[in-house]
Order: C-alpha cells, then structure tokens, then sequence
C-alpha cells in the first residue's frame, strides 16, 4: 500500500530515544530491528512500516512523560494494542520516524464491581481476558469478535470495534462508562467516572473512542458489564435468500420476546473457502444452499425445571418459516460445543479468504432493510469490473453490516486483481452512497480508507473533524496519516 504521510519527520534524534529509555526503562524499550519486526508489520501484510523504537510504558504516567518527550520534540507516535486492526492504523510508516507505543504491559484488571456491572481496565488487557474475568464473576463483557484473543481493549475502543452482538448491546463505545486518556501534549484527562447521567457538556470520551489513536492515548477505561445469559439457543440454517434473512430477523425479535443477540448472514461461497482452509470445519447441513444465517437468542433467565426455554422456541420458530419456505433446512445446537463449531464457521471467514488468496474487501453498512437489494446492485457492479470475480458478502445482517468482499478469479494474482483496486471500491461505495450507507462500519479508516472517506464524507464534515484534530493536536504528532489529514 503507497505511504499517505505525506510531512515526512525529520530522524528522531538519540538524546530524544535517550531520554524516553531512561522513562520507560530496558523492559520498555527497544531500538533492536528484530525485536521491533512484530510491531511494524501488518497481519495481512498489506504495511509494512519501520519505528525508530518501540516503547512499552508500565502505568499512566510513563506514558504522560513519554508524551511530553514526544510533544515537546516533535517526533510523532502511533500508539498499538493487539495489531489486529484492518485498516492499517497501527502501523507505523515506511520512514522510520515515528516512534511505537505499545500498551501491552498496561494489562491489569483495576477493578470488578458486580453489584454497579461495572468493570476498570487498563488498555492493553486482552479482550478474551476481560470476557473471562466478567463470566468469573457471574456477569458477561459483550464484546466479542474473531480477533478476541489478541485485541486488546484499548484498540477495540479506539476503533470503536463492532462483533456479533452489536444488534442486542451496541458496539464498543456503548459499552464504556469513563475514559482516561493521555493527551499529545503529555497532559492526563481523568474521566474514569463510573456515571451512566453525565450532562456536563461535550462527551469527551466519546471523542477518543473511533478516533483510531489520533487524538490521544486511552489508558484506562471503566466498563459496562451485563447479567450472564443462563438460556442460549444457536441455530444454523440455509435461508431462501438474503431477503429472508432480513425477515427472520425481524420476526425473531418478536418471537424471542427481544432476546436476538446474534444474526449473521453467510453465502455459500464464504462456506467453500472455510471448508477448504480450515481444518475441524464441516458443513452442518447435508445439502448445499447459496445462503445461510447463524441466529442465536440468550436470555438472563434459567429454564425452570421441566418448562421451555428459547431452544424450544427457536424450534418453533424456525419451525413456522420452514413451512413459510424462507428457512429451507436447519439444525439447532444441541451443546456449546456445537454453538461453538457453527460460530468456528462464522468466525473462519476472514482467516479462510487470506489463505484462498487475494481479496478486496468492503465493511460497509446500510440500512437492514436495503441489506437484500445492495448484494444484488453490489455484486453486479463489482463484475462489472472484473467478472470472474467470486463476490464473498457475510457479517452482521442484524446491524446492516455486511462485509463486502471480492475473492479475485482463481488463478489471478495480487497485482493484476489489485488493479482493478480503485474501480472496484469505487463501484460500491458509489451504492453506498447512493443508499446513504457508511463505506466504514466497524473496522474505522486508518491509512486504509483515507482517500475513500475524503471521497465520501462532506466538506463540513471533513472540516469539522479537521478542527478537532488541530485542537487537541496541533503539531500533528498523534498517528498522523491516519484517518484525518490536516
Ligand atoms: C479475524 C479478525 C476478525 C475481526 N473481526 C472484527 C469484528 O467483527 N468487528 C470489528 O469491529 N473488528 C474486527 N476486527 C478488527 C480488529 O480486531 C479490531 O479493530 C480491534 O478492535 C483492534 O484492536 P487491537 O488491540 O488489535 O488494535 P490495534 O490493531 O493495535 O490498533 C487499532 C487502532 O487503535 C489504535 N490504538 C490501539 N490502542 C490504542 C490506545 N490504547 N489508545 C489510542 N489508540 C489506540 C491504533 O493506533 C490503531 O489506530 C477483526 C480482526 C481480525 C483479525
């Protein structure tokens, strides 16, 4: 991918480097190339970018004194937590001038009050560490998505990450109660407040959560814990086509008496390459069909003894649509084991496209109800393009989310599919557009989409978020090339 920092940084000076070493010390720093490698490479290795070190601050005020080094020198810093991000926003650039600061030692659980369903992090715990933690003490953290067990929730806020059950708890920035954040300047904003009413002006937090690291540094953040789900009914089905998809869904809330927590929407072409990719995989029904969903309802009650639950209603339910014709076959999870292996499917979907080979890949959202009408548009104007293309539409039906991705022709190389790069996402996000969608749901911008948002987004949008960023960082020293160029 080009570079699109476009003020290149002048070396970082070594009393500079000295200086933020003595900060952070020997278990904090490195300048080694090898060991900085891990911190400048994208997963998908889409950037592969170059630091002049990577530091790791122990607490909050290593990071301030770090910044206050940074700020005062005017060297710039792309902050890092499980580098699982996609768009590119951890990475840093090809110039070597930017420093990396990794919150991965910042990795303690502060605080679970069960009784408030509050839970106090620092940024670099794990998210699978804090789902865990809340299920340990009886309560559910629920967030959740395929990068779980190395995103850390410091990214997961400042991308403000989305998952599988936005459609019932939100996405991640409805799931935080207080922030504290390390400003460019070094200075720390405490807004760990534990308030779910807090009318005192601008929402600050809301500011830095989204913002992919280019307003600031999140260090701690207080959390919203829920009550654990004791009922939870998983269904994998084939569905007649992405338009009973959206009708089920809409069906489901009623019928679960509003317990849907997940709704995703798969094709057969998703199914094909994690069948063939992914070892411990297998299809759950016998026949094949072009479309499928994974539905599942939790409720915070136990079935009583002897009574239904939402498993046996979820049988009705798919029982009627059966008989409707929209569900053609179904199976429901008889244990967690098997919920698991239909959300291993669901959750494979990204992992398998990689090793199938190269992809262009869109995470766009519409309205739900437009969901049906924009595969069909999306996909005719992607082969417009390239027509042997194998068009992999899957994700979140529920929250209009889908992730819109082309699988280039078989046989076809990175270069030659990559292209047709500019004309292909021009093709869908012109739809998107057209439908008042988003080009971005869930996965942000980064250096990815910079372009693609100045495209897209209007002048007094694009204004507006100018002027945020050149107040809280007017030297431009925060991830800068990324998201916002000023
Ligand atoms: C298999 C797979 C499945 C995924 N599924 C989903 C999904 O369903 N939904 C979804 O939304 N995303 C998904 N993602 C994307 C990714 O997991 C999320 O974006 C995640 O929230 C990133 O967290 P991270 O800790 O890895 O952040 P990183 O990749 O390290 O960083 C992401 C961004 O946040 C910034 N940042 C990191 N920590 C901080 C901090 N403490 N303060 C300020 N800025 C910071 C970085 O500079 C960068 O801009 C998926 C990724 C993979 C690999």
């Amino acid at each position: 991918m080009p570079d699109t920092y476009t003020t290149i940084p002048a070396a970082v000076p070594a009393s500079v480097l000295e200086a933020i070493h003595r900060v952070v010390g020997d278990k904090g720093f490195t300048t080694d190339v090898r060991e900085m490698e891990p911190h400048v490479v994208e997963w998908r290795d889409n950037y592969h970018g170059r630091a002049a070190a990577v530091v790791k601050p122990a607490n909050t005020e290593e990071v301030a004194a770090v910044m206050k080094i940074c700020h005062q020198a005017g060297v710039p810093v792309v902050p890092q937590g499980g580098m699982t991000g996609l768009t590119g926003a951890g990475i840093p650039h090809e110039h070597g001038g930017e420093i990396v600061l990794s919150l991965r030692r910042m990795n303690r659980i502060l605080e679970v009050n069960p009784l408030a369903f509050t839970m106090t992090v620092e940024a670099g715990v794990v998210l699978k560490t804090i789902q865990e933690t809340a299920a340990a003490h009886d309560r559910l953290f629920p967030l959740s998505l395929g990068a779980e067990g190395s995103c850390a929730i410091g990214g997961n806020l400042s991308t403000n990450a989305g998952g599988v059950q936005v459609l019932h708890y939100g996405n991640a920035r409805s799931l935080v109660l207080g922030l504290e954040v390390v400003l460019p300047d070094g200075r720390i904003w405490n807004g760990l407040r534990a308030l779910k009413k807090d009318n005192t002006g601008y929402d600050l937090k809301n500011l830095f959560m989204g913002a992919e690291g280019t307003l600031g540094i999140i260090t701690r953040a207080v959390l919203k814990i829920f009550p654990k789900p004791k009922d939870v009914a998983t269904a994998w089905m084939a569905v007649r086509d992405p338009a009973a998809s959206v009708e089920l869904l809409s069906r489901a809330h009623e019928a679960s008496e509003d317990n849907v927590t997940s709704c995703e929407l798969m094709s057969r072409q998703g199914l094909e390459f994690v069948f063939k990719h992914i070892p411990g995989c297998a299809d759950p029904l016998e026949g094949r069909h072009d479309w499928y969903v994974l539905l599942e309802w939790s409720s915070t009650r136990a079935v009583p003894e002897g009574g239904t639950g939402m498993t046996e209603r979820m049988e009705a339910f798919l029982g009627a649509l059966m008989e409707e014709g929209l569900v053609l076959d179904a199976t429901l999870a008889q244990s967690t084991t098997q919920a698991q292996a239909f959300w291993k499917i669901r959750e494979s979907h990204s992992e398998a496209q990689k090793i199938e080979g190269p992809s262009i890949k869109h995470d766009i959202s519409v309205s739900v109800s437009e969901i049906p009408s924009f595969i069909e548009r999306g996909i005719a104007a992607m082969k417009q393009v390239v027509p042997d293309l194998r068009p992999v539409p899957f994700g979140h039906v529920g929250d209009g989310n889908l992730h819109f991705n082309a699988q280039a022709p078989e046989g076809m190389g990175k270069d030659e599919f990559f292209a047709h790069y500019g004309a292909i996402n021009r093709a869908v996000y012109d739809i998107v557009r057209e439908v008042a969608g988003s080009i971005s749901a869930e996965h942000g911008i980064g250096r990815f989409k910079l372009e693609e948002l100045e495209h897209y987004r209007s002048p007094v949008e694009l204004d507006v978020m100018r002027s945020i960023k050149r107040a809280l960082d007017p030297q431009n020293l925060m991830n800068p090339g990324k998201v916002i160029r000023i």
